[in-house]
């Protein structure tokens, strides 16, 4: 295992955790598609329920597919444990409920993911839990929204349409001092391009249906952390309130993860292309990638990430009318939410994934009604660039 950590990121992504010794020597891990597990005797049962023996009880409580996957994510995030979850938001809401109480307070980046946004609003409501989101880009701002009942410090960077970065060095530093918890959503990402937890983050979370999966396949989500917390999260989390992986999307996951690193470099490469074509192109107004050299935040991106990744946005001159004309006329980039998929997807945030967020409150996100998101996949960057110019043609 030593020799493992010495091992680069796409070596261990493949190899990590498995031993195919242990399994008739079979290349590929075995998906354990089982209910439940059977005890040699009530000895056996009682001690693996009491925690005193290791082992399997029931797959809601954990499975050897699953916990193949949450090892490896966790070397992989440079974390000590992982706990796997049947959706992004599944991770989401288990990070909250288990860590948080009615009377907390959470300080979260602008502009975050739609659901996010709705499930803040629901246990506000419901839990008294309050938050309040900030632009976390402007680093002095952050000090002057914490409380004396703020427990958590919440980020998405790149924040989701937008792109604005979060400095999370300064961030996690901040953190501590004030002894929140720094939870990073680092699902735009993915462990490859930027690891959060070597920078002083206490919690990562991904929706592991975008990049870790990238195939456009399966819902799932991963959270990694210290041991304790973990533990903590699966007992509250996966135990009481059941939001499990399945063994055949772990799977499908352990897959995914084999090719992220050479994904995510022509991702990255193939929207470095697209954004510079989008940058000059006349009915283009504004465009937010971290790979330009005008992004504001460019030096930042450097410092925290390892290439600038594969979604973008850009609004188009005219305004609402102008993205609907674009949207209704491509045809290789499909109209569809979701990111991360081999496939480019583009879509509209106003009417889509942030329609749940207020009008005024969406603006103040500068997700405007001419903003379009394009997750940029693995087509040929000509085949991609030669579609949206054959619909800007539409949009007057
Ligand atoms: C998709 C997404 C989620 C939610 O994940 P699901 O797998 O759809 O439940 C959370 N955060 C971000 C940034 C996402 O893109």
């Amino acid at each position: 295992m030593d020799q493992k950590k010495k091992m680069g990121f796409s070596t261990q992504a493949i190899h990590a955790g498995y031993s195919s010794k242990e399994h008739y020597g079979s290349l590929t891990p075995p998906i354990f598609q089982t209910s439940t597990f059977v005890f040699n005797d009530v000895e056996e049962g009682r001690a693996r329920f009491s925690g005193e023996q290791e082992g399997y009880i029931y797959t809601r409580l954990g499975s050897p597919t699953v916990k193949l996957l949450e090892d490896r994510i966790a070397v992989l995030e440079g974390a000590e444990a992982a706990v796997a979850f049947g959706s992004g938001m599944g991770a989401v809401s288990a990070v909250i409920f288990s860590l948080l109480k009615s009377g907390d307070h959470i300080i979260a980046t602008d502009a975050i993911y739609g659901g996010t946004y709705s499930f803040f609003s629901m246990i506000k409501e419901k839990f008294d839990i309050d938050f309040t989101l900030i632009d976390m880009s402007n680093y002095e701002e952050i000090k002057k929204y914490i409380r004396p009942n703020t427990k958590m410090i919440y980020i998405e960077t790149p924040t989701n349409p937008t792109m604005k970065l979060v400095d999370l060095e300064k961030v996690a530093k901040l953190s501590k001092e004030l002894g929140t918890i720094s939870v990073v959503d680092n699902t735009v990402m993915s462990p490859y391009l930027q690891r959060p937890i070597d920078l002083g983050i206490d919690i990562v979370l991904h929706s592991a249906t975008k990049y870790i999966g990238g195939h456009g396949d399966v819902i799932a989500g991963l959270v990694v952390g210290r041991k304790e917390t973990m533990k903590t999260i699966k007992m509250a989390a996966l135990k009481n309130v059941g939001s499990v992986m399945s063994p055949f999307d772990a799977w499908l996951l352990l897959r995914g993860l084999k090719t992220l690193s050479v994904r995510l470099d022509r991702h990255s490469e193939n929207a470095m292309r697209i954004a510079e074509y989008l940058e000059q192109h006349p009915k283009v107004e504004k465009i937010y990638y971290p790979g330009l050299a005008s992004f504001p935040q460019y030096e930042l991106a450097k410092k925290q990430m390892k290439a600038p990744g594969g979604l973008l946005s850009f609004e188009v001159k005219g305004g609402l009318q102008a993205g609907i004309d674009l949207l209704n006329n491509v045809k290789i980039c499909k109209l569809a939410v979701s990111l991360g998929d081999i496939d480019t997807l583009i879509q509209h945030p106003a009417s889509m994934t942030h329609s749940t967020v207020p009008i005024e409150e969406r603006l103040k996100m500068g997700i405007t009604d001419g903003l379009v998101r394009l997750s940029v996949g693995l087509e040929d960057a000509n085949d991609i660039i030669a579609d949206l110019e054959q619909a800007f043609s539409f949009v007057k």
